[in-house]
């Protein structure tokens, strides 16, 4: 997508390890006018696609999985990355953060993410595919149906595009970055 290469050109930093910072307009300040571009693209990339429900992993993925879920008049559920002590009722996975190097759990209701459901995962970034593969986790335990996965970026240069798509999911990345070699940022064409 045009736009969002463009932003990440003009306001993304590198940094070393293979990170890009886009604090600018998506992980500290946002650019909503920039987002709503963002989930229109997702919604043609997904026409078609039956989907009743929206989730996200707290809390990168709320903007964006937000917007997607108000053009399609859908529900948004977040993954949350402790457990409440007022929730009940839980599915719970084990993710391992690239950009924290620690392991976590995230969780979902049973309440909000239930057998039947046909869900389409939205967040910021794919690296190593650690979240989405704790996705595909929950969305089974649940019994629920993944219908696709849709991020700003995909690091092309990291596994989790090979991982998700050779597991059979229907992944779309608005922007995949082949390089970040020497903090310049080369795009897939
Ligand atoms: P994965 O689970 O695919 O290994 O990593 C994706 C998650 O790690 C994203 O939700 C995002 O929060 C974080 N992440 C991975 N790589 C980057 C990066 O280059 N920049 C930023 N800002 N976050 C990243």
């Amino acid at each position: 997508m045009k736009e969002l290469k463009e932003r990440i050109l003009n306001d993304g930093r590198c940094l070393p390890g293979g990170v890009l910072k886009v604090d600018n307009f998506i992980n500290h300040q946002m650019d909503p006018m920039l987002m709503k571009s963002m989930a229109e693209e997702f919604v043609r990339r997904f026409a078609g696609a039956e989907i009743n429900k929206i989730l996200t992993v707290e809390a990168s993925g709320i903007a964006p999985a937000i917007m997607v879920g108000y053009q399609l008049g859908l529900p948004v559920v977040f993954a949350k990355k402790n457990k409440p002590s007022t929730m009940e009722n839980m599915l719970v996975t084990e993710v391992f953060s690239f950009t924290k190097n620690k392991t976590y759990n995230i969780c979902v209701s049973r309440d909000y993410l239930q057998s039947g459901d046909k869900v389409l995962f939205i967040d910021d970034f794919l690296a190593n595919g650690n979240a989405g593969k704790g996705i595909i986790d929950l969305v089974e335990q649940a019994g629920a149906e993944l219908v696709g996965m849709g991020f700003l970026i995909e690091k092309a240069f990291q596994k989790g595009g090979e991982l998700l798509r050779g597991a059979g999911v229907h992944v779309e990345s608005l922007a995949i970055i082949e390089s970040l070699d020497n903090c310049e940022v080369r795009f897939k064409e």
